[in-house]
């Protein structure tokens, strides 16, 4: 996969594809501009080489029509402000005129495209339109790695009408990179430590990651579906009785590869899932009929940490407790300071999925490690051990 270091820029129209599909309010204004932001990089890379930047990207479900709420032009400002630039609205790619308004670009300027799912044919991968699309500029840059895991015209299709001319940028090559560090170039020991509330949710994972890992640590509401397997009650924490078989096959599976789980070896309980409930600390892994199981004890928090702070190669997905509830976000603030400690020490750490990243940043830890990817869908599948198509386009070119 080229990166967009490679690429000739000056005097090109550069048709960047990138993943502004921000949250908005109900007067249309963007409220969080993390996504633009992510892209700065690499558009000011196109502006300062003295190529013509035209940006593309989805917003919401229109499905296939085009809606006024969803158009683009509503967030034009919020870019041009975000990027520190003058921004052009185009319009839609398939416009009579659309041609003639690219044209008018000089090197340095930036466009952007209208909502490219305002047609079908941007879902379906259609190759017509990913040749419309393609007319409009000389090279290609994919920096949408939010959306990577789609096989759609203006990701997979169209990378493969630039051959040699289709690149990533710095986001989305930054992400892929990062996985890579841990998945393939990994330094033992390897750690992943992996909650959240549901083992269903994770299950590819965990089973890819028997392939990779030194030690998996188990956390968050879906342990105990785990630990309900190895003879312990689970009273009225989370449970998912259709996962108990999967999850006896992963320990299973884990024991024959001689591979460490981690699960919890105390509890702190509530008996009811608010902030206000009462707590009830177990000194084992059982608990007791009427409470649920709501954070890790002291003594999973110190196995976890010695866990931890071991390894050379960490990967964080899942919340180990109900972060969001101050008195049940002990556990998660002592595995993110754990491995803000461990990175300090020289781990790589990647940490991703929306509530670890959210915990990061209420611990004040978003800077202690070596790398937050922001690609939920597309990095949960790259974990998965499934080829993105986005990426594979770009890797065949
Ligand atoms: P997920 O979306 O599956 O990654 O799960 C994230 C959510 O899991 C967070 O909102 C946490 O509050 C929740 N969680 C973590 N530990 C527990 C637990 N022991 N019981 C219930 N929910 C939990």
């Amino acid at each position: 996969m080229k990166s967009i270091d490679q690429a000739s820029l000056s005097g090109k129209k550069v048709l960047v594809r990138v993943d502004y599909n921000v949250p908005q309010d109900e007067n249309l204004q963007v409220t969080s501009t993390t996504r633009i932001k992510r892209t700065l990089e690499t558009v000011n890379k196109i502006t300062n080489d003295g190529g013509i930047t035209i940006l593309m990207s989805h917003l919401g479900r229109p499905k296939g029509e085009r809606n006024d709420t969803f158009s683009l032009k509503h967030i034009v400002s919020s870019v041009s402000e975000t990027l520190k630039k003058p921004v052009i609205f185009l319009g839609d790619v398939l416009d009579a005129d659309i041609e003639e308004k690219i044209n008018n670009l000089n090197p340095g300027d930036i466009g952007l495209l209208e909502n490219l799912r305002f047609h079908k044919e941007e879902e379906k991968g259609d190759i017509e339109f990913a040749k419309a699309i393609a007319k409009l500029g000389d090279i290609y840059v994919n920096d949408a790695f939010g959306t990577a895991h789609r096989e759609h015209a203006s990701t997979a299709t169209i990378a493969r009408l630039f051959p040699e001319k289709a690149y990533a940028g710095y986001l989305l090559y930054g992400e892929v990179q990062s996985l890579k560090k841990v998945l393939e170039e990994k330094k033992s020991p390897f750690t992943a430590i992996i909650g959240g509330s549901k083992v269903s949710t994770k299950i590819n994972i965990l089973k890819n990651l028997l392939e990779k890992v030194d030690n998996l640590i188990i956390g968050g509401g879906m342990r105990y579906t785990f630990l309900y397997t190895m003879g312990f009650t689970y009273g009225d924490s989370l449970f998912e009785e259709e996962m108990v078989s999967v999850a006896k096959e992963i320990l299973e599976q884990a024991k024959i590869k001689g591979i460490n789980i981690y699960l919890s070896v105390d509890s702190l309980c509530a008996d009811k899932f608010a902030e206000d409930a009462n707590t009830l600390y177990t000194k084992d892994q059982n608990i007791p009929d009427g409470w649920m199981g709501m954070d890790i004890g002291e003594k999973s928090i110190e196995l976890f940490k010695k866990v931890i702070l071991e390894s050379k190669t960490i990967l964080w997905n899942g919340p180990v407790g109900v972060f969001e509830m101050d008195k049940f976000a002990g556990g998660t603030k002592a595995v993110a300071e754990a491995i803000a400690e461990s990175t300090k020490n020289g781990a790589y750490s990647l940490i991703g999925g929306g509530d670890s990243i959210a915990a990061l940043g209420k611990f004040g830890l978003s800077k202690e490690v070596s790398y937050i990817s922001t690609g939920g869908g597309a990095m949960l599948e790259y974990l998965e051990g499934i080829e993105l198509p986005g990426i594979k386009a770009l890797e065949e070119n």
